[in-house]
């Protein structure tokens, strides 16, 4: 391998869902439904193939029909008028917007500013880019703790310390919200205190906002785009995906919003890519945002997701494993304090032979093995030098039909 990608090992992925796979363990590991999409979005796909037409490659930026969609859809939602052409890219994926972006924004020996837990994706990149990644904590607030319900939002990050990760060499900062794996929502308040640091100490810092989970907030919580912050516009590029909207996350169809020059710099990345997005589904997704109840779907995804969460929230409950109860996304932590593991129990059992040292890894595989319920570890969501942070949590997802979580909570009240 190159020098810039001989760290790089087998991801969490590749060990829990082959583990889940042998051990035909109930999978909350990785977040992917299991269930079919909506109906208007496999017409969408039917109607695609039956029109015809949509068999060769398409713009590079993005399916002119989906980037004209996507203005429509999100320019209320920015307050301003986005423009389709220059304001809006289309990748395979919010991964490979990321990856485009990314590649875009950092010089070798650039800093990065990383929420920590986070989105394990966002290192590749970086580090292929030759960027020092930085990471700020997220902490959960230790007196919220004692006996009330535990929330998303007791997880917090500290002004001081994310205003001491910024040097003359931070070139960019990376903010997941809502937020994988914690399930946290930042508020208004909380997102000018990050734009009110940036402003301070990385005036030339841009921002991208990994917003994948946009439509997935609880209980009335409301989503803000770290874009419409006043004067944050010109430095943001927020990222979204169909994957999640509309539960295709093999469609791998994803975007970034922002500035024209900023997109522009991402579009001529892209070309070298994948050039272009496959272009029934482009053409597909287009169609789908196009329906006229688009609004109304979005708050039945949030409704629908609260019903599974909450399912999902009594049951670790039930079981003891003291959730983090999330304001949005699809996941869950649960406190695993009260399992005590004996000798090589969760070590035996790894297929990669990895994070044997580590408490939550092994904890994620003896649920697999000994209780047929598979999550993922969050330490593969820290850097190096806080692999224990998150060593009595363990994440699920309830991205997953009734049934499932009807045979997860079977196979974890077990623990009782
Ligand atoms: N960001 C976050 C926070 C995610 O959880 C995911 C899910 N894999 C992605 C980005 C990538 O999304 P996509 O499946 O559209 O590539
Ligand atoms: N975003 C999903 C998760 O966090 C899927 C991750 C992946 O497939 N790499 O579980």
């Amino acid at each position: 391998p190159s020098k810039q990608t001989s760290s790089f090992g087998p991801s969490v992925w590749l060990e829990f869902s082959p583990l889940a796979i042998k051990y035909d363990s109930v999978n909350l590991g990785q977040g992917f439904p299991n269930f079919e999409p909506p109906k208007f979005v496999k017409d969408a796909m039917i109607k695609t193939i039956e029109v015809g037409g949509f068999n060769q490659y398409t713009r590079s930026p993005g399916h002119l029909r989906l980037v004209k969609a996507l203005s429509s859809v999100y320019s209320p939602y920015f307050d301003r008028e986005l423009n389709p052409m220059t304001e809006i890219m289309v990748g395979v994926g919010a991964s490979e917007s990321l990856f485009a972006a990314i590649s875009s924004i950092v010089n070798k020996g650039d800093e990065v500013i990383l929420i920590e837990p986070f989105f394990d994706i966002y290192i590749g990149p970086i580090l292929m880019a030759g960027g020092i990644p930085k990471f700020v904590t997220l902490k959960e607030d230790s007196e919220s703790i004692n006996g009330a319900p535990r929330s998303s939002k007791n997880w917090k990050i500290n002004k001081e310390e994310l205003a001491a990760a910024f040097s003359d060499k931070t070139k960019l900062i990376i903010i997941n919200n809502p937020h994988n794996p914690v399930g946290k929502v930042y508020s208004k308040e909380e997102l000018q205190e990050i734009a009110d640091v940036v402003v301070k100490h990385g005036p030339n810092t841009t921002v991208i906002s990994d917003e994948v989970y946009e439509w997935m907030t609880f209980d009335g919580v409301k989503h803000h785009r770290f874009a419409t912050l006043p004067g944050m516009w010109d430095r943001t590029i927020t990222i979204g995906s169909a994957g999640k909207t509309f539960s295709i996350t093999g469609w791998k169809v994803g975007w970034c919003i922002g500035p024209a020059n900023i997109i522009g710099a991402i579009a001529n990345t892209h070309q070298y890519i994948p050039f272009s997005v496959p272009t029934p589904t482009q053409e597909a997704v287009a169609i789908a945002l196009e329906q006229p109840n688009i609004k109304e779907y979005f708050v039945e995804l949030a409704t629908m997701y609260q019903k599974k969460r909450d399912t999902l929230l009594n049951t670790l409950t039930q079981a003891g494993l003291d959730p983090v109860i999330p304001e949005g996304t699809y996941f869950i932590m649960g406190d695993t304090s009260s399992i005590k593991l004996q000798g090589d129990q969760g070590k035996d059992t790894s297929i990669t032979g990895m994070g044997l040292h580590l408490r939550d890894w092994n904890i994620a595989r003896y649920l697999t093995t000994e209780y047929g319920v598979t999550t993922i570890p969050p330490s593969a969501f820290y850097c190096d030098d806080h692999q224990k942070i998150p060593e009595n949590f363990v994440r699920f997802t309830f991205c997953k039909d009734d049934v499932t979580l009807q045979r997860a909570h079977s196979n974890l009240l077990k623990l009782k």
